[in-house]
Protein backbone atom coordinates (compact mmCIF):
# COMPACT_ATOMS: atom_id res chain seq x y z
CA UNK A 1 0.00 0.00 0.00
CA UNK A 2 1.60 3.10 -0.93
CA UNK A 3 1.97 6.52 1.45
CA UNK A 4 -0.60 8.11 0.30
CA UNK A 5 -3.38 5.05 0.12
CA UNK A 6 -2.25 4.32 4.18
CA UNK A 7 -3.01 7.90 5.13
CA UNK A 8 -6.27 7.93 3.30
CA UNK A 9 -7.19 4.63 4.89
CA UNK A 10 -6.26 6.63 8.17
CA UNK A 11 -8.30 9.10 7.23
CA UNK A 12 -11.27 6.75 6.69
CA UNK A 13 -10.69 5.68 9.95
CA UNK A 14 -11.05 9.06 11.55
CA UNK A 15 -13.91 10.01 9.84
CA UNK A 16 -15.63 7.16 10.42
CA UNK A 17 -15.37 7.88 14.10
CA UNK A 18 -16.09 11.13 14.26
CA UNK A 19 -19.45 10.54 12.07
CA UNK A 20 -20.56 7.99 14.35
CA UNK A 21 -19.92 10.11 17.54
CA UNK A 22 -21.81 13.13 16.00
CA UNK A 23 -24.98 10.77 15.09
CA UNK A 24 -24.95 8.94 18.52
CA UNK A 25 -23.80 11.81 21.29
CA UNK A 26 -24.17 15.76 19.97
CA UNK A 27 -26.61 17.98 19.16
CA UNK A 28 -25.33 18.51 15.51
CA UNK A 29 -26.09 14.52 14.67
CA UNK A 30 -29.56 14.95 16.58
CA UNK A 31 -31.63 14.95 12.86
CA UNK A 32 -29.60 12.10 11.60
CA UNK A 33 -29.98 9.93 15.19
CA UNK A 34 -33.75 11.09 14.67
CA UNK A 35 -34.06 10.03 11.13
CA UNK A 36 -32.55 6.40 11.95
CA UNK A 37 -34.46 5.86 14.84
CA UNK A 38 -37.88 6.63 13.03
CA UNK A 39 -36.24 4.02 10.34
CA UNK A 40 -36.79 1.34 13.47
CA UNK A 41 -33.02 0.91 13.50
CA UNK A 42 -31.57 0.64 17.14
CA UNK A 43 -28.79 1.20 18.75
CA UNK A 44 -27.16 -1.87 18.62
CA UNK A 45 -27.65 -1.64 14.74
CA UNK A 46 -26.45 1.78 14.45
CA UNK A 47 -22.99 1.05 16.60
CA UNK A 48 -22.90 -2.18 14.67
CA UNK A 49 -22.74 -0.58 11.40
CA UNK A 50 -20.80 2.20 12.78
CA UNK A 51 -23.51 4.31 11.20
CA UNK A 52 -22.94 8.15 11.19
CA UNK A 53 -24.00 11.69 10.32
CA UNK A 54 -22.20 14.44 8.67
CA UNK A 55 -22.46 17.86 9.58
CA UNK A 56 -24.39 20.36 7.08
CA UNK A 57 -21.08 22.62 6.64
CA UNK A 58 -19.17 23.37 3.98
CA UNK A 59 -15.50 22.82 5.88
CA UNK A 60 -16.17 21.09 9.24
CA UNK A 61 -14.42 17.92 7.83
CA UNK A 62 -12.10 19.40 6.25
CA UNK A 63 -10.75 21.57 9.83
CA UNK A 64 -10.34 17.84 11.20
CA UNK A 65 -8.30 16.10 8.78
CA UNK A 66 -6.06 19.54 8.43
CA UNK A 67 -5.73 19.68 12.31
CA UNK A 68 -4.68 15.89 12.12
CA UNK A 69 -2.33 16.71 9.70
CA UNK A 70 -3.81 15.21 6.19
CA UNK A 71 -2.85 16.44 2.68
CA UNK A 72 -5.76 18.58 1.34
CA UNK A 73 -4.33 16.90 -2.25
CA UNK A 74 -4.47 13.62 -1.10
CA UNK A 75 -8.05 14.15 0.72
CA UNK A 76 -9.52 15.76 -2.27
CA UNK A 77 -7.92 12.61 -4.57
CA UNK A 78 -9.91 10.20 -2.47
CA UNK A 79 -13.36 11.89 -3.16
CA UNK A 80 -13.28 12.54 0.77
CA UNK A 81 -13.20 16.84 -0.16
CA UNK A 82 -14.51 18.00 -2.62
CA UNK A 83 -12.25 20.66 -4.55
CA UNK A 84 -13.87 23.50 -6.27
CA UNK A 85 -11.42 25.55 -7.81
CA UNK A 86 -7.53 25.98 -8.54
CA UNK A 87 -6.68 27.61 -5.65
CA UNK A 88 -7.13 24.79 -3.58
CA UNK A 89 -10.35 25.22 -1.86
CA UNK A 90 -12.21 22.46 -0.84
CA UNK A 91 -15.70 21.64 0.20
CA UNK A 92 -16.87 18.27 2.36
CA UNK A 93 -18.29 15.86 0.26
CA UNK A 94 -21.01 14.54 2.29
CA UNK A 95 -23.35 17.23 4.07
CA UNK A 96 -26.30 16.84 6.17
CA UNK A 97 -25.98 13.30 5.32
CA UNK A 98 -27.14 9.68 7.00
CA UNK A 99 -23.21 7.88 6.75
CA UNK A 100 -23.23 4.06 6.06
CA UNK A 101 -19.18 3.23 6.32
CA UNK A 102 -18.12 0.79 3.79
CA UNK A 103 -16.29 -1.36 4.75
CA UNK A 104 -13.71 -3.95 2.83
CA UNK A 105 -13.45 -7.51 3.09
CA UNK A 106 -11.05 -6.78 6.52
CA UNK A 107 -13.39 -4.56 8.48
CA UNK A 108 -11.70 -1.42 7.08
CA UNK A 109 -13.76 1.79 5.95
CA UNK A 110 -12.46 2.51 2.33
CA UNK A 111 -15.68 4.38 1.65
CA UNK A 112 -19.27 6.20 2.75
CA UNK A 113 -22.72 5.89 1.41
CA UNK A 114 -24.43 9.11 2.32
CA UNK A 115 -28.40 9.34 2.28
CA UNK A 116 -30.32 12.73 2.32
CA UNK A 117 -32.46 13.29 5.06
CA UNK A 118 -34.24 16.25 3.61
CA UNK A 119 -35.17 14.55 0.13
CA UNK A 120 -32.15 16.25 -1.73
CA UNK A 121 -30.79 14.96 -4.87
CA UNK A 122 -28.92 12.13 -5.20
CA UNK A 123 -31.37 10.15 -2.42
CA UNK A 124 -27.60 8.59 -1.96
CA UNK A 125 -24.14 9.83 -2.37
CA UNK A 126 -21.29 7.64 -2.66
CA UNK A 127 -17.28 8.00 -2.46
CA UNK A 128 -15.92 7.78 -5.62
CA UNK A 129 -13.99 4.81 -7.19
CA UNK A 130 -10.52 4.95 -6.52
CA UNK A 131 -7.96 2.20 -7.07
CA UNK A 132 -8.59 1.48 -2.93
CA UNK A 133 -12.47 2.04 -3.52
CA UNK A 134 -13.42 -0.02 -6.69
CA UNK A 135 -17.15 -1.20 -6.13
CA UNK A 136 -17.30 -4.00 -8.83
CA UNK A 137 -14.84 -5.97 -6.66
CA UNK A 138 -16.46 -5.22 -3.30
CA UNK A 139 -19.76 -6.65 -1.62
CA UNK A 140 -20.69 -4.96 1.47
CA UNK A 141 -21.30 -6.57 4.84
CA UNK A 142 -19.06 -9.20 3.29
CA UNK A 143 -16.46 -8.72 6.70
CA UNK A 144 -19.35 -9.85 9.20
CA UNK A 145 -21.53 -11.98 6.68
CA UNK A 146 -18.05 -14.35 5.70
CA UNK A 147 -18.30 -16.60 8.36
CA UNK A 148 -22.24 -16.85 8.34
CA UNK A 149 -21.94 -17.14 4.73
CA UNK A 150 -19.35 -20.01 4.78
CA UNK A 151 -21.11 -21.87 7.88
CA UNK A 152 -24.43 -21.81 5.88
CA UNK A 153 -22.95 -22.29 2.38
CA UNK A 154 -25.43 -19.67 1.48
CA UNK A 155 -25.23 -16.04 0.50
CA UNK A 156 -28.74 -13.56 0.47
CA UNK A 157 -27.97 -10.71 -1.84
CA UNK A 158 -29.55 -7.33 -1.53
CA UNK A 159 -29.76 -4.44 -3.34
CA UNK A 160 -29.00 -2.00 -1.20
CA UNK A 161 -26.87 -1.44 2.22
CA UNK A 162 -29.53 -0.26 3.91
CA UNK A 163 -31.62 -3.76 2.78
CA UNK A 164 -28.55 -5.85 4.43
CA UNK A 165 -28.57 -3.98 7.50
CA UNK A 166 -32.56 -4.06 8.33
CA UNK A 167 -32.44 -8.23 7.55
CA UNK A 168 -29.17 -8.17 9.76
CA UNK A 169 -31.71 -6.62 12.34
CA UNK A 170 -34.45 -9.55 11.33
CA UNK A 171 -31.78 -12.08 11.81
CA UNK A 172 -30.14 -12.83 8.70
CA UNK A 173 -26.88 -12.48 9.04
CA UNK A 174 -25.22 -13.79 5.58
CA UNK A 175 -26.55 -10.90 3.55
CA UNK A 176 -24.35 -8.64 1.14
CA UNK A 177 -25.03 -5.86 -1.28
CA UNK A 178 -23.82 -4.56 -4.35
CA UNK A 179 -22.98 -0.93 -4.12
CA UNK A 180 -25.59 0.79 -6.31
CA UNK A 181 -24.34 -1.47 -9.68
CA UNK A 182 -25.58 -4.62 -10.95
CA UNK A 183 -23.13 -7.45 -9.42
CA UNK A 184 -20.15 -8.15 -11.49
CA UNK A 185 -18.33 -11.34 -12.39
CA UNK A 186 -15.29 -10.32 -9.94
CA UNK A 187 -18.14 -10.59 -7.56
CA UNK A 188 -20.02 -13.40 -7.96
CA UNK A 189 -16.35 -15.16 -8.30
CA UNK A 190 -15.52 -14.14 -5.11
CA UNK A 191 -19.48 -15.50 -3.60
CA UNK A 192 -18.69 -18.73 -5.06
CA UNK A 193 -15.79 -19.66 -3.40
CA UNK A 194 -17.50 -19.54 -0.20
CA UNK A 195 -21.11 -20.52 -1.25
CA UNK A 196 -23.44 -22.79 -2.85
CA UNK A 197 -26.45 -20.84 -3.11
CA UNK A 198 -27.07 -17.02 -3.42
CA UNK A 199 -30.76 -15.86 -2.56
CA UNK A 200 -31.22 -12.98 -4.78
CA UNK A 201 -33.53 -10.20 -2.43
CA UNK A 202 -33.72 -7.51 -4.83
CA UNK A 203 -36.72 -4.82 -4.52
CA UNK A 204 -39.55 -6.41 -6.30
CA UNK A 205 -40.22 -3.15 -8.41
CA UNK A 206 -39.74 -3.71 -12.39
CA UNK A 207 -36.15 -2.53 -12.40
CA UNK A 208 -35.15 -5.22 -9.35
CA UNK A 209 -37.11 -8.15 -11.20
CA UNK A 210 -35.02 -7.02 -14.20
CA UNK A 211 -31.78 -7.11 -12.65
CA UNK A 212 -32.11 -10.39 -10.76
CA UNK A 213 -32.83 -12.33 -13.88
CA UNK A 214 -30.08 -10.75 -15.02
CA UNK A 215 -28.14 -11.71 -11.65
CA UNK A 216 -29.41 -14.94 -11.55
CA UNK A 217 -27.81 -15.76 -15.39
CA UNK A 218 -24.15 -14.02 -13.96
CA UNK A 219 -24.45 -16.39 -10.71
CA UNK A 220 -25.09 -19.62 -12.58
CA UNK A 221 -22.89 -18.84 -15.01
CA UNK A 222 -19.56 -19.27 -12.44
CA UNK A 223 -21.50 -22.47 -10.37
CA UNK A 224 -23.42 -21.18 -8.10
CA UNK A 225 -27.36 -22.49 -7.09
CA UNK A 226 -29.89 -19.70 -7.15
CA UNK A 227 -32.90 -18.79 -5.91
CA UNK A 228 -34.55 -15.73 -6.51
CA UNK A 229 -37.27 -14.01 -3.22
CA UNK A 230 -39.71 -11.82 -3.90
CA UNK A 231 -42.43 -9.92 -2.19
CA UNK A 232 -45.44 -8.30 -3.03
CA UNK A 233 -46.58 -4.61 -3.89
CA UNK A 234 -42.69 -3.20 -5.40
CA UNK A 235 -41.68 -3.37 -1.41
CA UNK A 236 -38.29 -3.56 -1.15
CA UNK A 237 -36.94 -5.93 1.85
CA UNK A 238 -36.28 -3.25 4.52
CA UNK A 239 -40.24 -2.10 3.66
CA UNK A 240 -41.07 -5.35 4.10
CA UNK A 241 -39.48 -6.01 7.40
CA UNK A 242 -40.53 -2.91 8.44
CA UNK A 243 -44.46 -3.00 7.46
CA UNK A 244 -44.65 -7.24 8.35
CA UNK A 245 -41.81 -7.89 11.23
CA UNK A 246 -38.66 -10.29 10.90
CA UNK A 247 -40.59 -13.39 11.48
CA UNK A 248 -42.90 -13.39 8.57
CA UNK A 249 -39.59 -11.95 6.33
CA UNK A 250 -38.05 -15.01 7.24
CA UNK A 251 -40.82 -17.36 6.35
CA UNK A 252 -42.68 -15.63 3.53
CA UNK A 253 -39.45 -14.41 1.68
CA UNK A 254 -36.38 -15.83 2.82
CA UNK A 255 -37.25 -19.12 3.16
CA UNK A 256 -39.96 -19.00 0.44
CA UNK A 257 -38.25 -17.93 -2.27
CA UNK A 258 -38.50 -19.17 -5.19
CA UNK A 259 -36.11 -21.57 -7.30
CA UNK A 260 -33.84 -20.35 -10.56
CA UNK A 261 -36.58 -22.22 -12.90
CA UNK A 262 -39.55 -20.92 -11.18
CA UNK A 263 -38.32 -17.46 -11.25
CA UNK A 264 -37.34 -18.01 -14.89
CA UNK A 265 -40.67 -18.96 -16.22
CA UNK A 266 -42.70 -16.45 -14.56
CA UNK A 267 -40.52 -14.23 -15.56
CA UNK A 268 -39.84 -14.81 -19.64
CA UNK A 269 -43.87 -15.37 -19.34
CA UNK A 270 -44.69 -11.79 -19.40
CA UNK A 271 -43.38 -11.36 -22.29
CA UNK A 272 -45.74 -13.68 -24.50
CA UNK A 273 -49.34 -13.87 -24.94
CA UNK A 274 -49.94 -17.31 -24.10
CA UNK A 275 -53.77 -17.38 -25.89
CA UNK A 276 -51.65 -16.89 -29.32
CA UNK A 277 -50.09 -20.25 -30.71
CA UNK A 278 -47.21 -18.48 -32.15
CA UNK A 279 -46.50 -17.03 -28.81
CA UNK A 280 -46.95 -20.65 -27.30
CA UNK A 281 -44.65 -22.46 -29.01
CA UNK A 282 -42.18 -19.40 -28.50
CA UNK A 283 -42.68 -19.27 -24.71
CA UNK A 284 -42.28 -23.26 -24.86
CA UNK A 285 -38.98 -23.17 -26.99
CA UNK A 286 -37.24 -20.94 -24.38
CA UNK A 287 -38.37 -23.17 -21.33
CA UNK A 288 -36.80 -26.04 -23.31
CA UNK A 289 -33.35 -24.00 -23.93
CA UNK A 290 -33.37 -23.36 -20.04
CA UNK A 291 -34.18 -27.06 -19.01
CA UNK A 292 -31.48 -28.04 -21.84
CA UNK A 293 -29.59 -26.67 -19.26
CA UNK A 294 -29.97 -28.71 -16.23
CA UNK A 295 -27.42 -31.28 -15.32
CA UNK A 296 -29.38 -33.28 -12.73
CA UNK A 297 -31.87 -35.31 -14.80
CA UNK A 298 -34.24 -35.69 -12.30
CA UNK A 299 -34.52 -32.13 -12.23
CA UNK A 300 -34.64 -31.86 -15.92
CA UNK A 301 -37.29 -34.24 -15.90
CA UNK A 302 -39.54 -32.64 -13.07
CA UNK A 303 -39.79 -29.87 -15.18
CA UNK A 304 -40.13 -31.07 -18.37
CA UNK A 305 -43.33 -32.68 -16.74
CA UNK A 306 -44.55 -29.37 -15.26
CA UNK A 307 -44.11 -28.05 -18.71
CA UNK A 308 -45.89 -30.92 -20.75
CA UNK A 309 -48.70 -30.66 -18.58
CA UNK A 310 -49.17 -26.88 -18.56
CA UNK A 311 -49.36 -27.18 -22.45
CA UNK A 312 -50.96 -30.23 -22.51
CA UNK A 313 -48.08 -31.99 -24.78
CA UNK A 314 -46.50 -35.05 -24.13
CA UNK A 315 -43.29 -36.11 -22.13
CA UNK A 316 -41.34 -37.86 -24.82
CA UNK A 317 -41.87 -34.98 -27.37
CA UNK A 318 -40.33 -32.49 -24.92
CA UNK A 319 -37.80 -35.20 -24.29
CA UNK A 320 -36.50 -35.53 -27.64
CA UNK A 321 -36.34 -31.81 -27.86
CA UNK A 322 -34.02 -31.43 -24.75
CA UNK A 323 -32.11 -34.99 -26.54
CA UNK A 324 -31.02 -32.47 -29.90
CA UNK A 325 -30.41 -29.43 -27.63
CA UNK A 326 -28.18 -31.16 -25.16
CA UNK A 327 -26.19 -32.48 -28.23
CA UNK A 328 -25.15 -29.63 -29.64
CA UNK A 329 -24.30 -27.99 -26.72
CA UNK A 330 -21.74 -31.04 -26.39
P1 LIG B 1 -34.06 3.84 1.02
O1 LIG B 1 -34.92 2.81 1.66
O2 LIG B 1 -33.34 4.71 1.99
O3 LIG B 1 -34.77 4.61 -0.03
P2 LIG B 1 -32.92 1.85 -0.71
O4 LIG B 1 -31.80 0.93 -0.38
O5 LIG B 1 -34.28 1.28 -0.79
O6 LIG B 1 -32.86 3.07 0.31
P3 LIG B 1 -32.84 2.16 -3.57
O7 LIG B 1 -33.35 3.35 -4.26
O8 LIG B 1 -33.62 0.91 -3.66
O9 LIG B 1 -32.55 2.60 -2.07
O10 LIG B 1 -31.36 1.90 -4.09
C1 LIG B 1 -30.62 0.75 -3.75
C2 LIG B 1 -29.14 1.06 -3.73
O11 LIG B 1 -28.76 1.69 -4.92
C3 LIG B 1 -28.71 2.01 -2.62
O12 LIG B 1 -28.28 1.33 -1.48
C4 LIG B 1 -27.55 2.74 -3.21
O13 LIG B 1 -26.35 2.01 -3.01
C5 LIG B 1 -27.85 2.73 -4.67
N1 LIG B 1 -28.39 4.01 -5.11
C6 LIG B 1 -29.67 4.40 -5.10
N2 LIG B 1 -29.81 5.64 -5.58
C7 LIG B 1 -28.57 6.06 -5.88
C8 LIG B 1 -28.03 7.25 -6.44
N3 LIG B 1 -28.81 8.28 -6.75
N4 LIG B 1 -26.70 7.31 -6.63
C9 LIG B 1 -25.91 6.27 -6.32
N5 LIG B 1 -26.34 5.13 -5.81
C10 LIG B 1 -27.66 5.00 -5.59
MN1 LIG C 1 -34.38 -0.14 -5.94
MN1 LIG D 1 -34.86 -0.18 -2.25
MN1 LIG E 1 -35.71 1.05 0.81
Amino acid sequence: LSKENQDVLKAYEWLTKLYHHLLRHTKEGKEGYKYLKDRGFTDEVIDTFQLGFSPNSKDFIAQFLEKKGFHKQSMIKAGILTSNDQHNNSTDRFRGRVIFPIRNHLGKSIGFGGRTITNQEPKYLNSPETDLFQKGKLLYNFDLARSHIRKSSEAVLFEGYLDVISAHKAGIFNGIATLGTSITEAQAKLLRRYVDTVVICYDSDKAGIQASYKASKLLRSVGCNVKIASMPDGLDPDDFIRKFGDTRFKNEVILASDTYMTFMMKYIKKDYNLNLEGDRIQYVESVLDEIALIERPVEREHYLKELANEFELTVETLSQEIHSRREKIG
